[in-house]
C-alpha cells in the first residue's frame, strides 16, 4: 500500500516536470508558436491549458532530470526503453520528440499524461502517453479540469474527439468542452460527466469514426439516462469537426448547433431503425431485435418508457407487449 503512494507520488513528479519543460520549451520554438499561432489559438489560451513543446531531440529530458536512468521515467512512459536485443549505443530515449504538447490533467489538476501533435504531415498525427497507473484513458476526459468552472457556469457540457476541438472551443467562446482521449466514450466517462452537470451535449467529428463514436456514446449513456438529465447529440457537416466548424462558420452558428442538437431519444429510434424497412414484419422485427439490448440495459424507468413508446409505435406493437417480450421488470 505504501509502496504504491509512493510510486505514483513519483510518477505525478515526474509528470509535473516534464510538463513545466514542455512549457518552457515552447517559448523558444517558433516553429512551435507559429503552428500553434496557425490554428487560430492565442498566448493566453495556449496558457490555460499548459500546452508546450517537446524539441527534436532524442534526449532532451536529461536536461530535466539529474538521472536520466530512473525507471519512473520509463513507467511514467515519457522515455522508451530500447531492449538489449535491438543493440546500439542508445539504450533510452524519449518517447515525445519535436510535437506540441497538450498535458492531460485529471480533476485535482496534476498531470497525467501528454498529447503530442506532430506539426507538419506524418504518422502518427498524435501519440498519447500510455497507461500508467495514473492515467487511465477510460476514465479520463481532456480538459475537464480547465472546464469544470465553465460547465457548472453554462449549464451543460460539450463532450468532443479531439484536443484542438477542446482548446478552439475554448478560443472561441465555449470553455465548456472536454474529450474523450482518441477512445470511444465509457460509462465511466459518462458516470463521471453527469457528476459534473445535469446537460451533456456530445459533438463528434462529422465523418464515419466520428458517427461511429456518437453511437457508443449512446450505448454508453443508456445505463445512466435518468430522468433528470438531459443527453443531446450535435452532428456536424461531414467533413467538418467542432474546431474547424467554428473557424469556419464562426460563434453563433455554433451556438446554433448546440441549440438544435438531436435529443437521446430521437437519436435511439434513429439508430434503431438504421436501414430496417418498416413496411415490413422482418424490418419492423429486426428493429425491435436491436433495440432489446440497450433497453434492457437502462435503469431509468421514465425515460424506457418513452422509448418503448416510440418503438411500439415504429413497430406496429403496443407497448406492453414489448416489455413482455424484452422481459423488462416493471418500473419502481
Ligand atoms: P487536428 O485538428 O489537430 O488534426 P483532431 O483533434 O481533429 O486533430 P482527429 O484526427 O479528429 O484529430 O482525432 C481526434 C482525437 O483522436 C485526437 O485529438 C487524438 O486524441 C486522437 N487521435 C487521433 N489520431 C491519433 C493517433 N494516430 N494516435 C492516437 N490518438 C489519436
Ligand atoms: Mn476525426
Ligand atoms: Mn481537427
Ligand atoms: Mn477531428
Amino acid at each position: 500500500r505504501a509502496e504504491v503512494t509512493a510510486k505514483s507520488l513519483a510518477l505525478s513528479e515526474v509528470m509535473t516536470k516534464a510538463g513545466e519543460y514542455y512549457k518552457q520549451q515552447l517559448r523558444t520554438a517558433p516553429q512551435a508558436i507559429a503552428y500553434l499561432k496557425k490554428r487560430g489559438l492565442t498566448g493566453e489560451i495556449a496558457a490555460r491549458f499548459g500546452l508546450g513543446f517537446s524539441p527534436d531531440a532524442w534526449d532532451g529530458l536529461r536536461s530535466v532530470f539529474t538521472d536520466y536512468n530512473i525507471p519512473a521515467l520509463v513507467e511514467a512512459g515519457l522515455v522508451i526503453d530500447k531492449s538489449e536485443e535491438e543493440g546500439g549505443g542508445r539504450k533510452r530515449y524519449d518517447r515525445f520528440r519535436d510535437r506540441v504538447m497538450f498535458p492531460i490533467r485529471n480533476t485535482k489538476g496534476q498531470v497525467i499524461g501528454f498529447g503530442g501533435r506532430i506539426m507538419e504531415q506524418g504518422e502518427p498525427k498524435y501519440l498519447n502517453s500510455p497507461e500508467t497507473p495514473l492515467f487511465q484513458k477510460g476514465l479520463e476526459l481532456y480538459g475537464l479540469f480547465e472546464a469544470r468552472q465553465a460547465i457548472r457556469e453554462a449549464g451543460y457540457v460539450l463532450v468532443t474527439e479531439g484536443y484542438m476541438d477542446v482548446v478552439a472551443l475554448a478560443q472561441m467562446g465555449f470553455p465548456q468542452a472536454v474529450a474523450t482521449l482518441g477512445t470511444a466514450c465509457t460509462p465511466t466517462h459518462v458516470q463521471k460527466l453527469l457528476r459534473q452537470t445535469d446537460h451533456v451535449i456530445f459533438s463528434f467529428d462529422g465523418d464515419s469514426a466520428g458517427r461511429r463514436a456518437a453511437r457508443r456514446a449512446l450505448d454508453a449513456c443508456l445505463p445512466h439516462a435518468n430522468d433528470d438529465k438531459v443527453i443531446k447529440f450535435l452532428f456536424l457537416p461531414k467533413e467538418h469537426d467542432p474546431d474547424s466548424y467554428i473557424r469556419e462558420f464562426g460563434t453563433d452558428a455554433f451556438e446554433q448547433e448546440v441549440r438544435d442538437a438531436m435529443p437521446l431519444s430521437q437519436f435511439f429510434m434513429r439508430e434503431m431503425i438504421g436501414d430496417n424497412d418498416l413496411n415490413t414484419a422482418e424490418g419492423r422485427a429486426r428493429t425491435q431485435f436491436d433495440a432489446k439490448p440497450l433497453l434492457q440495459a437502462m435503469q431509468s424507468s421514465g425515460m424506457r418508457l418513452q422509448l418503448v413508446r416510440n418503438l411500439a409505435q415504429v413497430t406496429q406493437t403496443s407497448p406492453s407487449e414489448i416489455e413482455i417480450m424484452f422481459e423488462l421488470s416493471q418500473p419502481v
